[in-house]
């Protein structure tokens, strides 16, 4: 496959193949690890408490507590008195740069490289991919949940629909023409359904919508509403969450109107939005900042991002609710370091960042077992550098990732292969 198609559907790719790799069976073998020595921060509206050991049996968290003992053949791994929480979503992910070409068929040790590196090394156990090819990320799935690769689990949104004849410019100068058909860009409420049916019969778990759609970098298409919500409906009687990729004040309307569950960014065209944030705040639609990608990828120039942290800061006081994400993949920026820094700047604490990173994408996806440090919860463990009270920096500095009681990542330790045994 030409390495230029790997983040879109291809002349082989059909809905049979997406549904013979369905995700249901993809599930990752659960491990178990006793972690020593944890400052652990259970919860963002908890105090980050002295140090203790948890222990994960079969990837679920059994005890915490001082002196818990483990039998002999249960790995350990010393968090060295360092911070640990629970572990980090990303929920703006994309799997579309060449690195993920061949996903089914490239030598693990490449995708693996490229995984720790825009992934876990970051301290994400669970990922929402908003819009690749559907080969691509069925493929790392099954590698993952093989154990073939280490990764985070990943909720995939297939490929984003766009509006008829609405193809966002920088995925257009990346897709041959001839192949341009096969986003999915319904023209009619039935032909809305009708895609967002397939996707979820095919194993996504998502949909995302481009209600605006930037068709070139100083034009943005609107879906039109009756689609939007043919979309919506379709993907709620499915149990699929919505989001949407808003742009401006006619894109965001959309994805309010139509009902979407959360918005993808901050609209960057800001002018005339803050009215539609407040609803969408008040209606308890969530928001992915996505902040840092707007300087990563538009214009350093504050004259532009203020305004966007401002949105943000008016949808925070409406009382709106945060997902934390980056939008890695389609920014090329891998470091998470510039998010938190303009999420402080936006006025959120490290406990409003982590809330984002946990509890709330727990809560939003209907994951009660994970999102919180807690007995019965996944073993899901994002282990930090710092060994006191974190600032926002402090979470963009990643020791150890686990999930589900495995060691998916280690920052150069030499306990490194026995906790990453199986
Ligand atoms: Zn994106």
């Amino acid at each position: 496959m030409d390495d230029r198609l790997s983040g879109y559907p291809d002349p082989d790719f059909s809905l049979g193949t997406l549904a013979r790799m369905g995700s249901s069976r993809l599930v990752t073998k659960a491990h178990s690890l006793l972690v020593t020595d944890a400052r652990v921060w259970p919860a963002p509206d908890e105090r980050l408490g002295d140090t203790v050991s948890i222990l994960i049996v079969d990837g679920v968290i059994e005890q915490i507590g001082a002196g818990l003992q483990a039998p002999d053949d249960v790995p350990r791994l010393s968090a060295e008195g360092r911070v640990v929480t629970a572990g980090f979503w990303n929920c703006h992910v994309h799997f579309t740069g060449r690195e993920w070409s061949s996903a089914a068929t490239a030598p693990a040790e490449s995708l693996q490289h490229a995984l720790d590196d825009m992934l876990l090394s970051h301290g994400f156990t669970t990922v929402l991919d908003l819009s690749s090819n559907p080969r691509t990320t069925f493929a790392l799935m099954r590698r993952i949940a093989t154990g073939e690769l280490r990764g985070p689990e990943i909720l995939t949104a297939a490929t984003g629909l766009t509006p008829w004849r609405g193809m966002p410019f920088y995925v257009k100068a990346d897709v041959p023409w001839v192949l341009r058909w096969l986003m999915p860009a319904p023209a009619t409420s039935i032909g809305a359904r009708l895609t967002v049916a397939a996707q979820i019969r095919g194993g996504a778990k998502l949909t995302k919508l481009f209600t605006g759609s930037y068709v070139r970098p100083d034009q943005v298409k609107p879906m039109r509403l009756p689609v939007a919500r043919a979309a919506v409906a379709a993907a709620h009687r499915r149990g699929s969450r919505v989001f949407a990729h808003p742009s401006n004040r006619p894109g965001t309307e959309v994805a309010v109107e139509a009902g979407v569950d959360a918005l993808a960014h901050v609209p960057d065209e800001t002018e005339g939005t803050e009215t539609l944030l407040r609803q969408a705040a008040e209606r308890g639609i969530r928001l992915v900042p996505t902040l840092h990608m707007f300087a990563s990828t538009v214009t350093t120039d504050d004259g532009y991002l203020a305004p966007i942290r401002a949105a943000l800061g008016g949808f925070i006081r409406a009382g709106g609710r945060v997902l934390f994400g980056t939008d890695v993949g389609y920014m090329a920026d891998r470091e998470t370091r510039g998010e938190y820094e303009a999420m402080r700047a936006s006025g959120m604490s490290t406990a409003d960042i982590l809330r984002s990173l946990t509890t709330e994408p727990a809560e939003f996806l209907g994951r009660a077992d994970t999102g919180s440090v807690a007995v019965g919860n996944r073993g899901d463990l994002t282990v930090l550098q710092t060994r006191d009270d974190p600032s926002p920096a402090d979470l963009a500095n990643i020791q150890a990732t686990i999930r589900a009681g495995r060691a998916i990542f280690l920052r150069d330790s030499p306990s490194k292969h026995t906790a990453d045994a199986p």
